[in-house]
């Protein structure tokens, strides 16, 4: 586990961080894991800092990310203008609550809330957090109709697709709940309605369903689902809601596939999450929790906080967190409109279906999704190529772009993809420069007698079954 571990000294790493010399006053170097015993001026430590940060890839040719790496100077400005303002203190700063609150409203309009007005919804860190909650509220629900019906609680689970974001093993794993995981089977590399409904019984606290899954960009059958589950209660009586996973897809799929039935609309989802650092458009520090209505919340889950002399609920797993996000989040939300996000995300998916559509022209590549649900695709490379899909990951990261190479997981091993996401930002122009360097890689790749690269070495993973030591994007 990559926690608080410091690089191995003998990994070129010198146990002291070097200044450059035009900066000196004394010291010239300065302790890389210790505080140093006296400070520095801030020009000289700002630019250690800066220059230390300069290694870092390019945000722009990440085609690894969902997470926004460009924002408009005015939300910049307006993040900078509230770095002071902790979110959580309601009473101090009542504005940004009404703002949170505001965003609140919007989101569940978007998602077809019954009764947006009574909608109950909260900001949190992210999708991880946000998921947190909603699983949390599965389970808090499910306990307290078991044990209104008799029945022991000693047993949760819940079901959901083996491709789920890793936020959902951990949910599992943090609040002790069995976790269900529905293998991939051919070409279904998410979860399919019946298999899923297969693996649920009087334990079940709810489905996990994903709308948009990381692994290739496809939204999971979120209406098929609720449909099996329906039938899954007549047939037997058992009663299982439904939790969307939407971290990018509740944000692209509203303004891009409106017809698309897969929120609020349906009965049996009970919560939603979004990540507002993906497709929300708001630089990293951002997600949301709803709840369809205050029934789908269990009351003893939610906190009091004092608001201008008044309660405010709160449910949340952070206290203190920064309030610019929740600002920019709204500054997006009156800035794009409806039609404006139409538009990002439109355009999101025009340059996925034309850059995926010009690779799967390339000889050695085929498309296993083509962005046209996230704009997100993956793709393989042939089995007879002799190249990997790793080899190739390389190849593209010698000419600055990130495009990762990674496996699947159960029962699909051994299937081996490169994925690209785009994001707002990524042009069709940027596509075109992609499309140049992907083509002179692949005529050099094709000189080589055999694959080089496995699945060792990737350093990336997203999603269930990651390594340890990996990160997730
Ligand atoms: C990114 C993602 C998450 C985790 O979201 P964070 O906002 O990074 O915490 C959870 N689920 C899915 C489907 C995701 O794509």
């Amino acid at each position: 586990m990559p926690i608080a571990q410091p690089p191995s000294e003998t990994g070129g790493h010198r146990s002291d961080v070097p200044v450059n010399p035009i900066f000196a006053r004394e010291p010239i170097s300065i302790p890389r894991f210790a505080l140093p015993d006296q400070g520095l001026d801030p020009e000289i430590a700002y630019q250690v800092v800066h220059d230390e940060l300069m290694l870092d890839g390019n945000a722009r040719l990440n085609l690894a990310t969902f997470v926004t790496t460009w924002a408009e100077p005015h939300a910049e400005r307006l993040m900078t203008e509230s770095f002071d303002k902790n979110v959580i203190d309601k009473d101090e700063y009542p504005r940004t609550a009404d703002l949170e609150a505001r965003c609140v409203r919007m989101l569940a309009t978007l998602w077809n809330a019954p009764d947006p007005e009574h909608a109950v919804g909260c900001s949190t860190t992210g999708s991880s957090e946000a998921c947190m909650l909603g699983g949390l509220a599965l389970k808090r629900r499910w306990q307290i109709a078991r044990r209104a019906a008799g029945r022991p609680t000693d047993r949760p689970n819940i079901v959901m697709g083996v491709n789920v974001q890793i936020c959902w093993d951990k949910f599992a794993n943090f609040f002790e709940v069995e976790p269900r995981l529905v293998p991939m089977d051919g070409d279904r590399l998410h979860l399919g309605a019946a298999e899923a409904v297969a693996q649920c019984d009087e334990n079940t606290i709810g489905v996990a369903v994903i709308l948009g899954s990381t692994f290739d960009g496809s939204y999971e059958p979120v209406a098929e689902v609720c449909a099996a589950l329906d039938d899954l209660q007549e047939r037997t009586g058992i009663d299982i809601p439904v939790h969307v996973d939407g971290a990018s897809g509740a944000m692209v799929a509203p303004f891009c596939d409106p017809d698309l039935e897969w929120d609020f609309r349906l009965d049996r989802v009970a919560s939603i999450n979004t990540s507002g650092h993906k497709y929300g458009l708001v630089y990293p520090g951002v997600g949301w929790a709803l709840w369809r209505d205050a029934a789908a919340l269990p009351e003893e889950l939610v906190f009091r906080v004092n608001y201008l002399g008044g309660d405010m609920p709160t449910f949340a797993l952070n206290f203190s967190r920064p309030g610019g996000q929740v600002i920019a989040q709204y500054y997006n939300f009156l800035r794009l409109g409806m039609d404006g996000y139409r538009r990002v995300q439109q355009t999101c998916r025009d340059v996925a279906r034309s850059l995926s559509s010009r690779i799967a022209e390339f000889d050695r590549l085929s498309l296993l999704t083509d962005g046209s649900e996230l704009p997100v695709f993956a793709f393989t490379v042939d089995a007879e190529a002799p190249f990997s899909a790793f080899d190739l990951s390389a190849a593209l990261r010698e000419a600055g772009w990130l495009v990762p190479a990674y496996t699947f997981p159960a029962n699909r091993e051994d299937l081996a993809a490169l994925r690209i996401v785009v994001r707002n930002g990524f042009s069709h122009d940027l596509a075109g420069l992609l499309l140049d360097d992907l083509g002179r890689a692949l005529a050099r790749l094709e000189k080589q007698p055999s694959p080089q690269r496995g699945a060792e070495s990737s350093s990336f993973a997203h999603g269930a079954g990651a390594p340890a030591g990996s990160h997730q994007r």
